[in-house]
């Protein structure tokens, strides 16, 4: 989609810059506001203590479309808001208008009680985050890092996992860290011609052997201390109730023990196919093409790899290792390939491997292999938010206020489904979130990302609050209990 000014489709957001200057004045008043690439706002209030670092609070202003096929199934229609003395229906009512409105309104009723900041807060909120925040996001990261300098944040809280209710104990799952990802094109060429006098391949039976290479060489599930996945493992065997004793011991004896470590990672890690992705670097080929007619040899297919790309590792190392899965079998193949704009096995290989003593033929390849990346859009491992040690104050600082949340919002005699209601248990399970929040272009601005909404999960799986599909709603008293976590977070920061 072109930029903002390019599409008209843009403009709805106009809309919604409108209905923030008409239902939140005081905030208008108060607060200076930057747009940034037309549709991008950047709020500041400024804090009485300029010796702090001032904190980000970001959320988006998109939401994903309605698919119009499933209009008619909606309980109350999509753009309605409708509130039904329970629940708010309406695309966005979940993600992420819940986040943008309810910091909205806790900024609002703070300046409404003469409350005023120490510490600098600025809110930042995205227009394309469903569509990767190249317009938005990634402007607004520029800009904030220009006015404000690298690392002049103590952290950003962003949209991510909540907190559920598991047999009374609770877990809250903020985002800590992120996978990368890559989308590599494989592409094979060879000269075309009538199909009447085939090859003994085709570029299409080619990338076919290519692509078997690929899906017998899966990347190595390697399980590492101190990543994510490894610590969501120990905090498993440390609270769940129901978790069989002999992996509880595994996973115990891995925190000392190599040889432990590696039992472990084969024993459970490989088992699981949903774990050892967690762990992994991924592949999987998803997309495939060649080929225009049946009469017509294809000069071209290709095949789009997709990696989510493990938190140690990198785009370049993932590209190598592609390269290498398929250097030996191009070779035996007879053809040429280029890897990412260098020529791992060029022409003049077969030219001279082939040059015999009898003749000075000009032995040549039967095609050409070309892996590149594809879309213009991968992405590195995101940081590791720190969650111990040292550097583990802003970490502290948020799960104080989960926690001081949770029970406040239950003290009030509030109606709620969860059962948990007093003593210490809340607790804490960073995560690797699966897909990339706005954050990705704020990594610049502080060690320090959050994602997380303090979303209550016990309504039930993504499907029940209809996130990104049909009949999207959230439960006022679930609303409420953000507007009650910004609050505190906003009290509680000095
Ligand atoms: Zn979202």
């Amino acid at each position: 989609m072109p930029p903002p000014g390019q599409d008209p489709r843009w403009e709805t957001m106009g809309l919604v810059h409108d209905y923030l200057a008409a239902e939140f004045p005081l905030i208008n008043k108060t607060l200076s506001l930057a747009k940034v690439n037309t549709y991008g706002l950047i709020y500041e209030w400024t804090g009485t203590n300029s010796s702090l670092k001032p904190y980000i609070l970001a959320a988006h202003q998109d939401v994903v479309p309605v698919n119009p096929e499933t209009v008619s199934t909606w309980t109350h229609p999509p753009y309605s808001g409708f509130f039904d003395g329970e629940s708010i229906w309406g695309r966005g009512a979940s993600d992420d208008k819940a986040s943008l409105t309810a910091i909205m309104l806790t900024l609002e009723t703070l300046i409404q009680k003469d409350w005023t900041p120490e510490r600098t807060i600025v809110l930042a909120f995205g227009f394309d985050e469903e569509a990767s925040g190249i317009y938005g996001a990634k402007y607004l990261g520029k800009a904030l890092e220009e006015t404000y300098g690298r690392d002049a944040f103590a952290f950003i809280v962003d949209e991510g996992g909540g907190f559920k209710d598991v047999y009374e104990t609770i877990f809250a799952t903020p985002g800590v860290a992120e996978k990368g990802h890559a989308d590599i094109k494989l592409e094979v060429t060879s000269p075309g011609g009538h199909s009447s006098v085939p090859p003994v391949h085709t570029t299409i039976g080619y990338l076919a052997s290519l692509i078997t290479e690929f899906e017998k060489n899966p990347y190595p599930v390697e399980l590492a201390r101190d990543t994510v996945p490894y610590d969501n493992l120990v905090c498993m065997a440390a609270h769940s109730r129901d978790i069989p004793r002999s992996l509880k011991r595994a996973i115990f004896r891995s925190g000392h023990s190599n040889a432990a470590l590696h039992r472990f990672e084969k024993d459970f890690v490989l088992q699981d196919k949903f774990y050892s992705s967690l762990v992994g670097t991924t592949q999987a080929v998803d997309i495939i093409s060649g080929g225009v007619k049946s009469n017509a040899l294809p000069e071209s297919a290709f095949a789009i790899i997709n990696h989510r790309i493990n938190t140690l590792s990198f785009v370049n190392e993932t590209a190598a290792r592609d390269t290498q899965t398929i250097t030996s079998l191009a070779e035996s193949l007879g053809l040429t390939l280029k890897a990412f704009g260098e020529d791992v096995i060029p022409e003049s290989f077969y030219a001279t491997s082939h040059c015999s003593s009898q003749s000075s033929s000009t032995s040549s390849s039967k095609g050409h292999i070309e892996l590149s990346l594809a879309f213009n859009h991968e992405l590195e491992p995101a940081p590791r938010t720190p969650t111990s040690g040292k550097e583990s104050k802003p970490w502290d600082f948020l799960s104080g206020t989960i926690k001081a949340t949770y029970y406040s919002h239950r003290a009030q005699g509030i109606k709620t489904e969860t059962t948990a209601t007093d003593g210490d248990n809340v607790d804490f399970d960073p995560r690797n979130v699966d897909g990339n929040t706005d954050t990705k272009y704020y990594w610049n601005l502080t060690r320090h990302i959050f994602r997380y909404n303090h979303k209550n999960a016990a309504y039930g799986s993504e499907i029940a609050t209809g996130v990104h599909t049909v009949n999207e709603n959230i439960p006022l008293d679930h609303y409420l209990e953000i507007i009650r976590f910004f609050t505190t977070l906003n009290n509680e920061c000095r």
